[in-house]
């Protein structure tokens, strides 16, 4: 079928809503990255009916289909040629003792709110804040600075429905047919090539699946490929009573990588760093010679850990509180890091994002940081660093001239070379999508690229749902 047929004939078959106009298709050509690509038609399901009824519209004319939250994932992980599905209606929150379940159209800010009133709050908390999706949260493995203390989504996810291509909906782990063909195949034998590393986005997450009530985990990451989530059941922690910010200002990035396994001796809920080029946009005076600034957050024996923290740390104090408003103003301040990036080029310099996650053992920081600068030395571009330190994972933004251009992918490949020979994984958080895929295999050699390709077969024998992520 011609793309520009798709719109009109799936219109006749959904139930729901079909748009393929000029407008929507631009809008949803792009999403956060610097990708673009243009789809033949948008649908915007009610119910799982409707959903099933595009995945078989789909599998008859092959044309492919691409689940979309809030489109603010940053690797081209929800654009697609064929057609996108908009969660948007799958937007029932309903709490429960520990958990909530959310449709997977709810937004992250909505379920927060709802959340807060029983003085409860969900562990991943993205940088984006309240603009991403359940449904994208689960979809990239989402995690975010308090996935130090309380993990990824992955690490907090109960149960999730999907949808499968074939036209199934399934609730895993209850699905006991699929749970058993999941669990063979993520055998230790997969699971011995997965770097040790707190927070990993990279393939499929066979790793953390040991038991039959594990396999809702295998979703968890797997960026749309195996089924289209219609809702998922989510942990939820009481929220501490207060916790206590302490920010130190570093003359190197390493002197801070440093100290970064000391404080987690301490149990800190998050630990973060960014460099000058970010630094420098807080309109606040800082200790001569900044080069970076380290967070650190405790949100439990506050006042031991507090005076223990200061005690060690090897950077100059720039503020220690525990009031809300001046830890709320500090947070944005580092959550705005991304924004304060893209103000960092000229007109005729672009930042290339392949290499913009990385995520290593926390005690190999200085060795990422080495190959951050041996890269610097090499070519000629010069890097953004900030991102979750204490979980050893890095967004090393690389800006080039764009006449260079050409150079990025070499320079990619050195760096993932790099990262894996250290022990780390190419993405901890944001997923493969269209800036990753190629290089799953190199991640993990044959053996596991080859159960990630029984994964997606198991789940998705044509092909239809997101192809060209995670396995090409
Ligand atoms: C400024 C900024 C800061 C960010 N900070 C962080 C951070 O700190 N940590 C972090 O982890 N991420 C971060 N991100 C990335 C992104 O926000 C998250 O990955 C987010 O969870 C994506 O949610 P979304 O709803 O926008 O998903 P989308 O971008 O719409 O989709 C992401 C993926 O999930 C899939 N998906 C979406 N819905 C479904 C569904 N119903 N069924 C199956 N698959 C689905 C899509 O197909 C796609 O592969 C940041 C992004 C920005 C722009």
């Amino acid at each position: 079928m011609l793309q520009n047929q798709v719109g009109q004939a799936l219109a006749k078959k959904a139930a729901c809503n079909v748009s393929w106009d000029k407008h929507t298709l631009n809008f949803y050509s792009v999403d956060a990255s610097s990708y673009a690509v243009r789809p033949s038609a948008v649908a915007y399901p009610k119910n799982e009916r409707d959903i099933i009824k595009i995945l078989k519209f789909a599998s008859l004319h092959k044309v492919s289909v691409t689940p979309r939250g809030a489109g603010t994932g940053l690797v081209g992980s929800s654009l697609g040629n064929g057609i996108i599905v908009d969660m948007k209606h799958f937007n029932k929150i309903k709490v429960g003792r520990g958990f909530v379940q959310a449709g997977s159209g709810a937004f992250k800010g909505d379920i927060d709110k709802i959340l807060k009133k029983h003085g409860r709050f969900l562990g991943p908390n993205p940088s984006i804040g309240p603009f991403c999706t359940i449904g994208g949260m689960v979809g990239t493995n989402a995690s975010g600075s308090h996935s130090l203390k309380y993990g990824s989504t992955v690490d907090n996810l109960i149960s999730v429905q999907v949808v499968t291509p074939k036209g199934n909906l399934v609730s895993l782990p209850q699905k006991r047919f699929l749970a058993r063909k999941i669990l063979k195949i993520a055998n230790l034998e997969t699971q011995k090539h997965f770097p040790r590393v707190s927070k990993n986005s990279c393939g499929y997450r066979v790793d953390k699946i040991t038991k039959k009530s594990d396999v809702q985990k295998i979703i968890a990451g797997s960026e749309g490929t195996l089924g289209i989530i219609t809702s998922a059941k989510l942990k939820t922690l009481p929220i501490p009573r207060q916790t206590v910010l302490i920010i130190s200002s570093y003359k190197t990035l390493k002197e801070a990588a440093y100290d970064v396994p000391k404080i987690l001796k301490l149990g800190p809920s998050a630990v973060e760093v960014i460099d000058y080029n970010i630094a420098r946009h807080i309109r606040v005076s800082l200790p001569k010679g900044t080069k970076c600034l380290l967070f650190v957050e405790f949100d439990d024996s506050i006042s031991r850990k507090r005076k223990k923290c200061t005690g060690l740390l090897s950077g100059k104090m720039v503020i220690h509180t525990t009031k809300e408003k001046q830890i709320a103003r500090w947070w944005s301040h580092r959550n705005s890091a991304l924004s304060h990036t893209l103000r960092n080029t000229s007109r005729n310099e672009m930042i290339f994002s392949s290499m913009e996650d990385a995520t290593v053992p926390v005690h190999r920081l200085p060795l990422l940081l080495d190959l951050v600068e041996y890269l610097t030395s090499r070519y000629p571009i010069r890097v953004i660093v900030y991102g979750h330190a204490g979980n050893g994972n890095l967004h090393t933004r690389p800006i080039l001239k764009k006449k260079d251009k050409h150079l990025m992918r070499k320079i990619a490949l050195e760096f993932f070379s790099g990262v894996i020979s250290i022990g780390g994984t190419i993405t901890g958080e944001h997923g493969d999508g269209l800036a990753r895929s190629e290089f799953v295999k190199m991640q993990y050699g044959n053996k596991t690229y080859g159960a990630f390709k029984k994964i997606k077969r198991l789940f998705d024998p044509d092909n239809i749902l997101n192809p060209g992520k995670i396995v090409i």
